[in-house]
């Protein structure tokens, strides 16, 4: 009886799943195990930037590239997933947690540093990458060479962003932040002399200056304003997939291909990437 029923009630979910997916053309869950026992896994959400070229970026053919592209890729395949049964969906800088504990994404492989602000809310596989906070100017600009240099100077970064949380407590307290959803749109304001400057991690600026439509426009200061290690996010209190997100990215290290996707998305635009860092989270 008792078996009977769990199996009802398997059924009864098994029948709102697939009438929450014929209603929203596709499903919200993060990951699907399929409807038969969790045998068949169909997809898997994953949290990217679409906005930010060498790590996550959405290109006008639709197609995913990038540095975290690649990572997301990886892990996937590691859980399971091959890469036509991962949806990316978009996760700007200010969403990623609420993502994550709404449940909307499975991971968050975005540029996103693991900080205990952020801990309290969500969980991170890694560090997988380490970056630092930089500036990117005007190629002409002499007048910003370190960071009390944007004290009176138009600033830009993004909402949610550890970048716009150290200037505004310790880096230029008194600079003229204002803060976009996503870098794509500060790079705009930059061109157009709306701000003077853009503050975020040097990997991301690297990738903005070497874009073919920007040579020559843009320059890093070339500053190491603070260590960003970048982690996967994940639910609070799974420590299953932790565990497991952690060995993908052991893996990926030791087998070649973390160091083949950084030639390949950073040489181009000469950045130099520090060595794999260690796993630290959840150990
Ligand atoms: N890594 C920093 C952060 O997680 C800046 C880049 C970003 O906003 O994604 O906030």
């Amino acid at each position: 009886m008792k078996l009977f029923k769990a199996g009802a009630a398997a059924a009864v979910s098994v029948v709102l799943a697939l009438t929450a997916t014929a209603c929203g053309g596709s499903s919200d869950k993060a990951s699907d195990s399929g409807a038969s026992g969790g045998a068949k896994k169909d997809k898997i959400v994953i949290g990217i930037k679409f906005d930010q070229p060498g790590l996550g970026l959405k290109n006008p053919d639709g197609k995913f590239t990038g540095f975290d592209v690649d990572v997301a890729t990886y892990v996937a395949k590691e859980l399971g997933y091959q890469p036509n049964q991962i949806e990316f969906k978009q996760a700007v800088s200010a969403e990623r947690e609420n993502l994550i504990a709404n449940g909307d994404v499975k991971l968050v492989v975005a540029t996103y540093t693991i900080n205990d602000k952020r801990k309290a809310k969500v969980d991170f596989a890694g560090p997988y990458f380490k970056a630092h906070q930089d500036m990117l100017v005007r190629a002409d600009d002499t007048s910003i060479t370190k960071a009390e240099d944007l004290n009176k100077k138009k600033l830009c970064s993004v909402t949610g962003s550890t970048s716009a949380q150290n200037i505004k407590t310790k880096l230029a307290p008194d600079a003229d932040l204002r803060e976009y959803p996503g870098y794509s749109e500060c790079l705009t304001g930059l061109e157009n002399k709306a701000v003077d400057a853009l503050t975020t991690d040097n990997s991301i600026l690297a990738g903005f200056a070497a874009q073919e439509k920007n040579k020559g426009k843009f320059k890093l200061v070339g500053l190491n304003l603070s260590d960003e290690p970048y982690g996967i996010g994940l639910k609070k209190g799974d420590k299953d997939l932790q565990t497991k997100v952690n060995a993908a990215l052991k893996k990926m290290v030791e087998d070649g291909s973390w160091q083949k996707s950084v030639d390949a998305n950073f040489g181009p635009a000469g950045y130099k990437a520090e060595p794999a860092p260690q796993i630290t989270e959840g150990s």
